[in-house]
């Protein structure tokens, strides 16, 4: 860092631009200081100098003196000095990143106070109780987040002193109770640090202000910063700003207020007020606050003026703007504003609230929602009014509100939802084997692991409601019981879990479904039936911002849906396509036996019957699912897993056939053979191994009958007067020579059944890219693909060289920790790397062919974040699950801005 850098800038010297370097509360002071509000002078020390604090252990150099002029500045333009004997200037400390983090980070209040300043205090202002007062506030503050003394020493104490003097709040306390309180609170900070309170002023600050530093960096912040995906790098400022006081008697205060509600978007000013306090009293939920209604007749004048500044805030940002202000001696100050936090439903209202009062475009309104939000309002909720009773509160790992039938077992849940029950599995932790039970669960509840867990990934993978490491409660799958503080859940018993809180309740809370997804499956009409005017204009909002979004963007969406069912639902959600249709979900259950038939083939003819069996059931779903999508683009996949996954399971089958033998009977000679089988196809890999396009060319027919089937079905569709959109995709191709061969397979085929039935049937061949080869061998591999799409999951995979199913629990919740990614790249696309290879892949196809289409179908088609990128990248479309499309509309417009 340059010794002469500058590290320290008046309020009056900034504006709301310099978030990064002021963080957010220093450029809003600077900023209402420019506007000529009322705001107490001070200065911002920037985030460069937190930095330089953080990884060099010390300030820099020319801190000290820069805090020195700053400070001279200060005393001189108030012609007061800071801890002075007579009338002392006091400051506060206060943190402020860039991106805030509410009641993460510490403020210290009354600094320069001490046992001398408080009698010079207590005599300007001519109020021995405000003074001793304001200086047990100090020690109290200063003890808790400056020293580490834990909190309750404090409160205790005071409670003790109330109890006492026979007062139930604070204010009541007399002048001498409250200087014996900081007798008492000098003791314990004497006895908890083994030093004494620190009297000089300057000592005071620069400790409070490397408080400040190391709360960057505290267990919570760092938790919060990561959920929130905040860089851990980014620094906080600190503000010192020259104390105005609420606590100076009746005619002082200290309040919060919203230019509108931020917990519904109504319009309207709201706040809350509480007379003769400081700071956090108000909400720390102390006394009983006032509404902003009592204010304006408590103190009419000082209530106007905060109106007009309220809508000239709101005018100045153009969006809810949420305030922190003091009154003291019925003079207002302002001592905080910003864009205010809000819910996911008040985005929306707010946004469409300005588009009509024409404060904001309809773009700019566009940029005020986001995909999270629209989620969140996705889900059903717990209905609010209903009684409930709280087991425990674990981690809310992926939202919903779910009820069912406490299940221990994978299999246990599959069974049970086979017979139409709603079932929630529980386990101590979910492994991939739990899959099946995952699909069937209404929710899943495990005892151990993070937000990063199998289970938690998985269920947010399928937005399956999930809380998770509950570790309060114990998992005995063994006898099929669960117990929680003292309560006993046997298998078969009903649970809910919340998966927005995290919270466990005993029973069946009602459920009322989100009115956005009613709108979003069914239509305006539908939606705005019967729900009350509140909940009315959220669907209108939602509903005009996606109409925009759906005007502005370029990218199409698509949906991934293996059935005629998930087809059916992406389409009402507004998929305009399916970009990736799994063949393998079609092999499971019954028809699992066909491909064990398929694989013990030991000559063509058993093989070709196999196949044949195969075929009719394969043409009668793609007939199913062209129906569904009839006109719109159908991209279905050629079967990708390794055989081995639709076998049995390895140990199983070999125990079975060891004791058939020990037993005498001896093993039937298709167990003998399949468990050959088994043997032959293990790998020690698999993700690596005998898959995707490599199937197609080892395993003939296979591919053959799948591409016959998808064929004949289209003619029939065709025929039955249909518009069938087929596209037939292969994956994990990593040469041009892969599909090449299987091209020539491919063609041949369609070309004969074509002739066969009589239509002319378009139907383009492309392939995935998710390979880091078929990335940088695109310009060749476009060659012989009419399309590419990319598989965002195995590119990453393959890329990082991570095993998705291996490193989420093992490596991610460390690799977040110590910050190696802000965010996990199988969730949100990892721009640099796999981002790149996209890019190249882009141009390069492009290149051999001009108007090649691109897609994307891994689940980043449905990140916001993610969506952002491939707008940027130049691709034509992304898919992603049903459930996601709307997000996936929203994002595209966002992007398109
Ligand atoms: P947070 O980031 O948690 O909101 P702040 O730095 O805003 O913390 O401080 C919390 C509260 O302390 C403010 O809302 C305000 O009431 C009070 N406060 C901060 N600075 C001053 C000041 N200079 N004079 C009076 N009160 C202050
Ligand atoms: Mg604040
Ligand atoms: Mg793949």
């Amino acid at each position: 860092m340059r010794d002469r850098a500058q590290l320290v800038y008046d309020f009056a010297d900034g504006d709301r631009t310099q978030t990064d370097l002021l963080g957010g509360k220093g450029a809003n002071l600077a900023e209402m200081t420019r506007l000529g509000l009322p705001v107490p002078p001070g200065f911002t020390i920037t985030t460069e100098a937190c930095k330089f604090y953080l990884d060099r252990g010390e300030e820099p150099q020319s801190l000290r003196v820069q805090v020195t002029m700053a400070l001279r500045r200060l005393e001189d333009g108030l012609g007061r000095r800071l801890g002075d004997v007579q009338d002392p200037l006091l400051v506060s400390v206060r943190s402020g990143a860039k991106v805030s983090m509410p009641g993460m980070m510490e403020t210290v209040l009354n600094v320069g106070l001490n046992d001398y300043s408080v009698k010079g205090l207590a005599e300007a202002a001519k109020d021995e109780r405000f003074a001793w007062d304001s200086y047990r506030r100090l020690i109290q503050m200063f003890g808790r987040t400056v020293l580490d003394i834990p909190s309750e020493r404090f409160e205790d104490r005071l409670d003790e002193v109330k109890a006492r003097e026979g007062v139930t709040t604070d204010v009541e306390l007399t002048p001498v109770a409250l200087q014996g309180l900081v007798e008492d609170f000098k003791g314990i900070v004497a006895d908890a640090t083994g030093r004494e309170f620190p009297q000089d002023p300057r000592e005071q600050l620069d400790l409070a202000m490397r408080a400040v530093f190391d709360s960057w960096n505290t267990d919570r912040a760092r938790i919060y910063r990561r959920r929130e995906r905040i860089p851990h790098d980014l620094g906080t400022a600190v503000n010192i700003c020259a104390m105005v006081f609420g606590n100076m008697g009746e005619d002082s205060g200290t309040g919060v207020c919203f230019t509108r509600d931020p917990a519904t978007g109504k319009q309207g000013v709201y706040g809350d007020y509480l007379v003769n306090a400081q700071g956090e009293d108000v909400v720390a939920g102390i006394r009983n606050t006032l509404s902003l209604e009592d204010f304006a007749r408590l103190d009419p004048a000082s209530h106007s003026e905060l109106t007009r500044i309220m809508r000239r805030l709101e005018t100045h940002y153009r969006d809810l703007c949420d305030i922190e202000f003091t009154v003291e001696r019925g003079k207002l100050w302002m001592l905080q504003t910003r864009v205010g936090k809000r819910t996911a439903g008040a985005a929306f209202r707010i946004a469409t609230h300005l588009v009509d009062e024409q404060v904001i475009t309809r773009d700019e309104a566009l940029t005020r929602v986001t995909g999270h939000q629209l989620a969140q309002l996705m889900f059903p909720q717990f209905d609010p009014d209903a009684p409930r009773t709280l087991l425990t509160k674990a981690m809310a790992a992926s939202p919903g509100a779910a009820v069912g039938e406490v299940v221990f077992d994978s299999a246990t849940a599959v069974a049970r939802a086979a017979e139409g029950r709603r079932v929630l599995l529980v386990r101590r932790e979910t492994n991939p084997d739990d899959l099946e039970g995952m699909i069937h669960a209404t929710g899943v509840l495990t005892s151990r692991g993070g937000k990063t867990s199998h289970a938690a990934v998985v269920a947010r993978g399928m937005g399956r409601t999930c809380v998770c490491g509950a570790e309060e409660i114990d998992v005995d799958a063994e006898n099929k019981v669960l117990r929680v503080n003292g309560t006993t859940v046997a298998e078969g018993e009903l649970l809910s879990i919340d998966g927005s809180t995290g919270e466990v309740f005993a029973g069946e809370l009602p459920v009322v479904p989100s009115p956005v997804v009613t709108y979003l499956e069914s239509g305006l009409d539908a939606a705005l039936q019967g729900v009350d005017e509140e909940a009315a204009d959220l669907v209108r909002s939602v509903d005009r911002l996606l109409r925009h979004a759906d005007r502005t963007r370029r990218l199409a969406v698509r949906a991934n849906a293996d059935s005629a069912e998930d087809a059916t639902r992406a389409r009402s959600l507004g998929a305009q396509g399916i970009g990736l249709c799994r063949t393998e979900h079609m092999f499971l259950g019954d028809r699992r036996v066909l491909i064990e038939r398929l694989v013990l083939a030991d000559d063509a003819a058993s093989r070709d019957a196999a196949l044949a069996e195969l075929l009719p059931l394969q043409r009668a779903d793609f007939v199913e699912l062209l129906e569904a999508m009839d006109g719109l683009p159908t991209t279905i996949r050629l079967l990708d897993p390794p055989l081995h996954e639709f076998l049995p399971d390895h140990t199983e089958l070999a125990v079975k056939v060891a004791v058939a033998k020990a037993t005498g009977e001896g093993a039937s000679e298709e167990d003998e053979r399949l468990l050959a089988a088994v043997e032959r196809l293990h790998e020690s890999n698999p993700m690596l191994g005998r898959r995707g396009v490599r199937l197609g060319l080892l395993v003939p027919g296979l591919y053959g009958m799948q591409v016959r089937a998808i064929t004949e079905a289209a003619a029939e569709r065709a025929l039955a007067g249909g518009k069938p959109r087929v596209e037939i995709m292969v994956p994990l191709v990593g040469s041009v020579m892969e599909l090449h061969l299987i091209r020539d397979e491919i063609d041949g085929i369609i070309g004969e059944i074509q002739e066969a039935a009589g239509v002319r049937l378009d139907i383009p061949i492309g392939t995935m890219i998710e390979l880091p080869r078929a990335a940088l061998t695109a310009k060749r591999i476009a060659e012989s693909a009419e399309f590419f799409s990319f598989g965002t999951n195995d590119l990453t995979q393959t890329t990082w060289g991570f095993s998705r199913d291996d490193v989420e629990a093992a490596i991610f919740a460390a690799y977040l920790e110590k910050g190696v990614f802000t965010v996990s790249p199988f969730e949100s696309l990892d721009r640099d790397g796999v981002g790149a290879l996209i890019r190249t892949a882009v141009e390069k196809g492009r290149e051999t062919r001009p108007g090649i289409k691109l897609g994307v179908c891994g689940e980043h088609g449905g990140d916001p974040d993610s969506v952002h990128f491939f707008h940027y990248a130049g691709v034509d479309y992304v898919s992603c699950s049903p459930f996601r499309v709307p997000v996936a509309r929203l994002e595209a417009g966002r992007a398109a801005l």
